[in-house]
């Protein structure tokens, strides 16, 4: 991985290997961050990078610390304008997976709810076919976490021991990639992404009460679905024994795009390969998030300034 040369705390550009925090901070005691990930994308045509749905995610980093009680003077155009000098900063002119994290630092102990340090950094991640994401999924044995215990609404790194209790466990099985049941044994999520499954043509995803994160990824695909194909996606609970079932199984996410998934326990899904609906919709995503179909300008902050679709907000 090349590294970034800087990473921004509270906006100001810090040396890589200087972007610190202290081990007794809260952040690192009780695992007290919020956080987001998303997605860069290079229109080499434009000599643009779109940060993709930068709004929504820095609104779902809010609302988890609203829940979480953190408390923070700076706002949501601050974290904006903080998350694009740092991409300006660094002059990345190449597809990217940002992180913008929100940690408590400090000495406090449990009820420690701030000061809170915004860090944000890049890592350039060159765009890779949908053939070379293919993946082969494990229903994990532990169940995912719920709303009564551990939000998984909130995108706080806490959640993810969870998800790496399934993902580890997938890996020293020989799979891929864990996929979440919920207390109620019904389909969640994978660890770091939603599913959406295809079966008999109709595109089925688990609703946002299901244990799941209320991806962006997925609300976008629920919205290309409809404004590309015509077609209305159903949120319903998924059985285990439907993702045998499907003709088609993918995970969303901003880090995994669309990532098909070819097997779920070694039971091939559909036909064991990847599925025209998969392809289709993938191809139709990329065109919106790099601005090669200019449709959903909203969707797309430029990071340089060059383009037309700039947004006001
Ligand atoms: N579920 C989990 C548990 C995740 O970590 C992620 C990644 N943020 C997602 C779903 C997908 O969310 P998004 O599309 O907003 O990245």
């Amino acid at each position: 991985m090349a590294r970034s040369k800087f990473i921004s705390m509270d906006g100001k550009l810090v040396p890589y290997d200087e972007a610190r925090i202290h081990v007794l901070s809260p952040a690192l005691k009780y695992g007290a961050n919020v956080f987001e990930g998303l997605r860069a994308y290079w229109n080499a045509d434009h000599g643009e990078l779109y940060v993709f749905r930068m709004r929504e995610h820095m609104v779902r980093l809010q609302q988890g610390m609203k829940i979480m009680r953190y408390k923070t003077q700076s706002s949501v155009e601050q974290w904006e304008r903080w998350l694009l000098d740092m991409i300006r900063g660094n002059d990345h002119r190449t597809d990217c997976h940002l992180r913008f994290t929100a940690f408590v630092t400090g000495e406090g102990f449990m009820d420690a709810v701030e000061p809170v340090v915004f860090v944000a950094s890049a890592e350039e991640r060159p765009a890779k076919p949908l053939e070379q994401k293919a993946v082969k999924a494990q229903v994990a044995t532990w169940r995912r976490i719920d709303d009564s215990s551990m939000p998984p609404r909130v995108k706080t790194g806490a959640n993810y021991s969870n998800a790496r209790l399934g993902l580890l466990q997938a890996r020293a099985d020989g799979y891929n990639e864990a996929i979440f049941l919920t207390q109620a044994g019904k389909v969640a999520e994978g660890g770091g992404a939603c599913l959406i499954m295809v079966r008999d043509g109709v595109p089925t995803t688990p609703m946002v009460t299901g244990g799941i994160l209320e991806s962006v990824t997925r609300a976008s695909l629920i919205s290309l679905f409809q404004s590309k194909f015509g077609t209305k996606v159903v949120e319903r609970d998924i059985d285990r024994t439907e993702l045998y079932a499907a003709d088609e199984l993918f995970f969303c996410g901003s880090a995994y795009e669309v990532t098909p998934v070819t097997s779920v326990d070694r039971l091939p899904v559909g036909t064991g390969e990847i599925g025209p609906v998969t392809k289709s919709l993938w191809k139709a995503f990329e065109d919106v998030v790099r601005g090669r179909d200019n449709s959903h300008p909203e969707w797309r902050t430029p990071v340089f300034g060059g383009a037309s679709a700039r947004r006001t907000t």
